[in-house]
């Protein structure tokens, strides 16, 4: 069941008061990644979303978006397409800059890996504020593709982010496996 699996993955998420910085309550996956029972489930479970929503790509956000990302692409036979921080992807890229709590962010995606006929699900670890997804959601929206849905492992639920992507989204679906 839904809650069967949530706590599954919550159990394996370790939280680590104080990183990066003081007052950051930070969400390890790192114990659910070694744990090929809880891996697998939250890889079924994204790539049944992927499935249901009959996405054609899943775009994941660096870096933990690649880890999550890849293996639902590859379990639900679709393509993977990375979405990486400024200045690493080699060719022609599309990019948006984002707000941060202090200064800017910027993020990329190569133009030519999504086509008119894609239909993409963005997939990442942990949603806080929500700016990084909602810069995914614009930098997507901006190729010929077709975002078909948003899933994350885990919404942090005292931070504003959900209703933030939710507004970016609009009709587009938005999953979080957990909410803490
Ligand atoms: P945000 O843009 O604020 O929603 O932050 C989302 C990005 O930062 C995601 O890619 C997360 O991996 C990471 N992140 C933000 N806050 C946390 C946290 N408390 N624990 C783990 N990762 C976080």
């Amino acid at each position: 069941t839904h809650d069967e699996l949530a706590e599954l993955l919550g159990s394996r998420v370790r939280d680590i008061p104080d990183h990066p910085k003081p007052g950051i309550v930070f969400k390890d996956i790192t114990p659910l990644l070694a744990d090929p029972v809880a891996f697998g489930a939250l890889t079924e479970a994204l790539a049944a979303t992927a499935g249901r929503l009959g996405a054609t790509k899943v775009v994941g956000l660096e870096a933990r978006g690649f880890i999550l990302g890849a293996p639902v692409a590859l379990a639900a036979g679709i393509g993977f397409v990375p979405v990486r921080k400024a200045g690493k992807l080699p060719g022609a890229t599309l990019s948006q800059s984002y707000d941060l709590e202090y200064g800017s962010a910027e993020i990329e995606i190569h133009a030519e890996d999504l086509t008119a006929d894609d239909r993409v699900l963005i997939v990442d670890d942990v949603l806080a504020t929500g700016g990084t997804a909602e810069a995914a959601i614009g930098l997507v929206r901006r190729t010929p593709a077709r975002l078909v849905g948003l899933a994350v492992l885990m919404e942090l639920g005292f931070l504003p982010g959900g209703t933030r992507v939710r507004d970016a989204l609009g009709e587009v679906p938005y999953q979080a496996l957990l909410t803490v």
